[in-house]
């Protein structure tokens, strides 16, 4: 400012002095005069040329001025810039902000005192069939109008959530959304979605999983505490006595099966997956499905029947790596299976095998009564049973094929079924390539 002034003053005192050189004390007043106007013409044009780059409307760098205005046009390019800088970040953490909303697995929609859609990400557009871009604005009403949400949003109790169908809800493809409203702000409100089919799914199978079990264990009890009661309140004869409690040992025998069943499905759920490293006996795990299938083909149809046929295979040149006693589980299920569903006279064929792709293949074939396709899919879910009778008069429980295809999967393997009614079915369990391992190779190592 200082400068500024001396300048100015400078300017005056050369103008006055070149004009009383020229014209006398006159002429020194008129060129103190010409001077301060040109100063303040200068002056002017500068702020001017500073006023004009400040009305431009994208504002690049200021014009290069000397002096006060030079400064001030710095200046205010500084501001201008740091404002800049803060927008930019501004913006940047509000488009995080929006990617994280966008990545989460629920449907989020922000909703504006009108109840209109602000925002809304892409799980909430699958939810509720809304398109992100084009809906912006609509009235939510509009656009989910499941009497339910319209009951639920007209009420404006939003401390529970409320549970809806999904806009791509199908028949065998259930949708089930929870939904809620959370206000926030001014009278603005947040619509939370949540898909939650599968827990939906799990609480039905749950209760299914109860009420099957309850029902499997009474049967049996109820005969068993019938038999009881006759044994206690009625004389029987010493053949009597003998012929209820075989029938009530043959009951608690179906418990005790089912019990099994289960805490072996409950061991296969809670336990760590099979390690890669400890490898079973194969052949000897064979050998021993073997007399346990002759043994019962021998129960279930005594000499004077006709014998079923028993076909093993050669024993296996290679074995496995997992747990033995699931793999035991699951291989004698099949080849018991086999056994029980299929008549005397009938033939029953096992085979392992390696596949050329490295994968083992233990299939069990007989000439049974075989399973209708419509059957096939549901094969493995827990107590689904094509042939009820059959299966509770062999001593089934339900549970076999359920608990093969868990200990499959725990080994990263998968079950083939095929089937043609009234000519047998093959059951085959695959186990994968790295699971194998090469008789002749040393134990543990990969074939
Ligand atoms: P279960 O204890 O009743 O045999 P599983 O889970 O082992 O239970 O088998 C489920 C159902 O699949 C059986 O009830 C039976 O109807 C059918 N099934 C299994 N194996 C065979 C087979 N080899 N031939 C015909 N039906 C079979």
């Amino acid at each position: 400012m200082f400068l500024r002034i001396l300048v100015f003053a400078l300017v005056q005192a050369l103008a006055g002095l070149l004009g009383w050189f020229w014209l006398g004390w006159p002429g020194a007043l008129l060129g103190t005069v010409i001077g301060a106007s040109a100063t303040l013409a200068l002056d002017s044009w500068r702020g001017l040329r500073l006023l004009r780059w400040l009305r431009e409307p994208g504002l690049s760098s200021p014009p290069v001025l000397r002096g006060l205005w030079g400064e001030a046009g710095y200046r205010v390019m500084r501001l201008l810039r740091a404002e800049r800088r803060r927008a930019d970040d501004s913006a940047q953490r509000l488009e995080d902000f929006l990617s994280a909303i966008q990545a989460s697995p629920n449907g989020v929609i922000l909703l504006d005192p009108e109840g209109r859609i602000e925002w809304c990400n892409d799980i909430a557009g699958q939810h509720f069939g809304i398109d992100p871009r084009r809906d912006l604005l609509q009235h939510i009403g509009n656009l989910v109008r499941e009497p339910a949400f319209t009951a639920y949003y007209a009420g404006g109790n939003f401390e529970r959530e409320v549970k809806l169908i999904g806009r791509a809800d199908a028949p065998g493809h259930p949708v089930k959304l929870s939904v809620q409203l959370y206000p926030y702000g001014d009278d603005h409100k947040l619509l939370l979605s949540r898909d939650v089919t599968a827990l939906a799914q799990a609480d039905a199978m749950r209760r299914d999983f109860v009420a099957n079990v309850s029902h499997e264990i009474r049967t049996p009890l109820t005969v068993l505490a019938g038999f009881v009661e006759t044994m206690q309140t009625l004389p029987l004869s010493e053949a009597e006595r003998a012929s209820y409690l075989s029938l009530m040992a043959a009951q608690s025998e179906r418990m005790q099966t089912l019990v099994n069943d289960l805490l072996m499905l409950s061991r296969l759920e809670g336990s760590p997956l099979p390690s890669a490293s400890d490898t079973i006996d194969l052949p000897a795990l064979m050998a021993q499905c073997e007399v346990e299938a002759r043994g019962l083909s021998n129960l279930l149809h005594p000499a004077d029947e006709r014998p079923q046929r028993l076909v093993f295979g050669p024993p296996p040149r290679f074995t496995l790596a997992g747990a033995g006693s699931e793999l035991r589980s699951a291989f004698s299920n099949i080849i018991n299976n086999a056994v029980r569903y299929t008549p005397g006279g009938g033939t029953i064929e096992v085979a392992c095998e390696r596949l050329p792709d490295g994968r083992a293949r233990l299939s069990v074939s007989d000439s049974g009564p075989g399973i209708s396709p419509e059957h096939l899919p549901r094969l493995g879910e827990r107590f689904y049973r094509v042939d009820r009778s059959r299966s509770r008069e062999s001593g089934g429980t339900g549970l076999g094929l359920a608990i093969t295809k868990h200990v499959l999967q725990r080994h990263g393997g998968e079950l083939q079924v095929s089937s043609q009614p009234g000519k047998g079915s093959c059951f085959a369990l695959l186990l994968p390539a790295h699971r194998v391992r090469s008789l002749n190779a040393p134990a543990g190592a990969r074939p």
